[in-house]
């Protein structure tokens, strides 16, 4: 029984693959448009046939990685349920102490090697294409490296965010979600506080930026967009990856610009200002503030849906096979099960957002530097860096793109020219 649905489970997942790999190999068309051929947008104009090739090649695993990644956390979640592995780990937990704090922190422990174990294989195979593909610059044992911090950055969270859950589902019986939804805000907030000064900094070293001239070309622009000019900073990436980045990320106090070193060796200083002015778009208009607005949002619908489905599933016949008890940890591989599943379902709305507040960033970007010459370059330089394909498959584009695709962003650089 138990190993019949575990097989059911396999085979989904594998058929799942199969249909995907023959979506973005064999159906999708990503050739660019008849009327855009010759125009900047066109891929054939700014690069050479390898680069070319390697773009088509490497989008098509790297799209094929990203679809098979999230169902095989499902499947994970579902074999650890219906295997009892999760009430085994429980058993193991309630061994060690008496203390439900300490059980906790043992299953999760567990837990979390076991998720790592049944990860690894797909993310040390995202990690040799890109190296192949002269993405990453990482060596193994760096990459190794970041695979061990991100193991107990989540099990640290996890242990925080879990060991208060199931004391609010032991306390609450049905009514656990409102509880965990009031106190997420404050725990949000908290993060996004924390993040660029606390958690980044596990993984890079950050520090102001070096070039001065630059930088006083950068504060220049601020003051013109009456920025507060102080929250620039650089992030040592090119030992990572030869990709080109900046973000804005943090609220309040702790709210910065970042850009890669990368974005600096390959861009010239009015592409860079581009990149600045649209940067700075995002925080004029406080799309973080927006983003976090919306998140709070969705954690309410999501925590609601979730304790609805849990309960439903926990008051059939046989769940007992899976876990001891809904507000039992043993109930935990449930509850990510569905929070994943809902998460990758809400995510075409989330990017559709994002790529509506993208554009307005690029426009702001426009109106400042008065350069949509530059933008354009910018935009050509970012496609070859990454390997990003210029027209993604649909598909790819609703779940996968938080950013217009290029072709999108340079066609409206090209009406503003
Ligand atoms: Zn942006």
């Amino acid at each position: 029984m138990k190993t019949k649905w575990a097989l059911r489970a396999i085979a989904g997942y594998v058929l799942f693959g199969l249909l995907m790999y023959w979506y973005l190999f064999r159906f999708a068309n990503t050739a660019i448009p008849e009327q855009y051929r010759g125009t900047a947008a066109d891929p054939a104009i700014f690069m050479n046939s390898r680069e070319l090739y390697l773009i088509e090649a490497y989008s098509k695993i790297r799209n094929l990685l990203f679809f098979l990644s999230a169902p095989y956390e499902w499947l994970f979640y579902f074999l650890v349920l219906a295997l009892g592995i999760s009430k085994m780990f429980e058993k193991w937990a309630a061994e060690v102490s008496r203390f439900r704090v300490i059980q906790t922190a043992v299953y999760l422990f567990w837990f979390s090697i076991a998720s790592f174990l049944f990860t690894f294989p797909m993310s040390f195979l995202s990690y040799r294409f890109s190296k192949v593909y002269h993405i990453s610059t990482q060596t193994f044992t760096g990459w190794m490296k970041d695979e061990v911090t991100d193991f107990w950055v989540n099990f640290v969270i996890m242990f925080a965010v879990f060991a208060v859950l199931y004391a609010l589902m032991k306390k609450y019986r049905y009514k656990w979600w409102i509880p965990a939804w009031l106190l997420s805000i404050p725990y949000t907030v908290f993060m996004m506080f924390i993040q660029p000064v606390v958690i980044d900094p596990l993984y890079n070293d950050f520090y102001p930026l070096k070039d001065k001239a630059l930088e006083a070309k950068i504060l220049a622009l601020a003051s013109k967009a009456h920025i507060p000019a102080d929250h620039v900073y650089e992030v040592n990436m090119s030992e990572k990856t030869n990709a080109l980045n900046a973000y804005v990320t943090g609220i309040g106090a702790n709210s910065r610009i970042v850009l890669w070193d990368t974005t600096l060796n390959r861009l010239n200083d009015k592409e860079i200002l581009f990149v600045m002015a649209h940067e700075m778009g995002h925080y004029v208009e406080k799309h973080i503030y927006f983003g976090t607005a919306g998140y709070i949002l969705m954690m309410l619908i999501g925590l609601w849906l979730n304790a609805k489905i849990m309960n439903a599933i926990a008051s059939r016949k046989g769940s007992g096979r899976w876990m001891t008890g809904i507000s039992n940890i043993s109930s935990l591989p449930l509850f990510l099960l569905i929070s994943s599943v809902l998460l990758f379902a809400s995510s075409p709305l989330v990017n559709w957002g994002s790529r509506y507040e993208e554009l307005r960033a690029d426009r702001y970007a426009v109106k400042m530097t008065h350069d949509p010459k530059s933008g354009i370059q910018t935009f050509q330089i970012l496609t070859k860096a990454g390997l990003s394909e210029v027209n993604p498959p649909l598909l790819v584009k609703i779940f996968r793109y938080d950013h217009p695709t290029m072709l999108e962003r340079i066609r409206m650089l090209e009406g503003e020219k």
